[in-house]
């Protein structure tokens, strides 16, 4: 089974659209496992779910979508973002709103776990050091864990040396074809489709083959002006909109 792993669409359809053309175009893919945060910061909110319900697909709750449906403080986030929570509460419709409420925290298939944060704190924590890596291993039971969140594409690799058990860090290079072998374990970040924060602008996915886990990773450009038009006539924050230009 081919899978196309994404996360951290927020609302950014321009960018969920490049990526989805981009992977027909690479042979296509069984379904999608999103992990999170299909809404928050963008101006298609209810167009990204719909469009993401047109799959075969299983996503997991995020912490802006737990926002989107008021289930957490907003004080909680920096004041752009703020703004941006509670526009996407307005904008949502109520067949959106549903299908927020229903997204599980926490997914098991097969070889691999799926959470948006952490598997220690599926909805909140960000996994961005290896030090934070190395702590989650002994709260999954799978060999892989897919993570988004931080909207950093990364890689940990988790493994006996000389008995002990280490964890290391890679950031894969778009293009790149990376084995989760046995018998180590992983925790695996695909990157954002629509807003990235690693300094490359271009929205991230990973083609997974499921059984013999090769994680294929991406970066595809996609029209960037065209969502911070939809932005700017929604109103949202200005520091959001040119952010994405930037890939931060
Ligand atoms: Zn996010």
């Amino acid at each position: 089974m081919r899978v196309l792993v994404i996360s951290d669409i927020h609302g950014n359809l321009e960018a969920f659209e490049t990526v989805l053309e981009f992977a027909r175009q690479e042979g296509g893919f069984d379904e999608i496992w999103c992990l999170g945060d299909v809404v928050g910061y963008g101006p298609n909110p209810n167009e990204c779910i719909a469009r993401l319900r047109q799959f075969r697909h299983v996503c997991v709750l995020g912490n802006h979508d737990a926002a989107a449906l008021g289930r957490v403080n907003v004080e909680d986030f920096n004041p752009e973002a703020q703004e941006a929570i509670l526009w996407t509460q307005n904008a949502l419709t109520r067949p959106s709103r549903a299908y927020l409420e229903a997204l599980p925290e926490r997914l098991q298939i097969g070889d691999y776990t799926l959470v948006h944060g952490s598997p220690r704190d599926p909805v909140w924590e960000y996994i961005l050091h290896p030090n934070t890596a190395h702590a989650q291993f002994d709260h999954f039971d799978t060999p892989v864990c897919l993570v988004g969140h931080t909207h950093v594409p990364a890689i940990y690799h988790h493994f006996l040396s000389n008995g002990r058990p280490v964890t290391t860090w890679h950031y894969p290079e778009p293009g790149e074809v990376y084995t989760f072998h046995d018998p180590d374990r992983w925790i695996a970040n695909p990157g954002s489709v629509g807003q990235p924060r690693d300094q490359d602008p271009r929205a991230a996915c990973v083609l997974l083959d499921v059984k013999e886990r090769r994680w294929m990773y991406h970066r595809i450009p996609y029209n960037i002006e065209r969502t911070q038009y939809l932005m700017q006539q929604a109103g949202l924050p200005h520091r959001l909109i040119v952010r994405l230009a930037y890939g931060w």
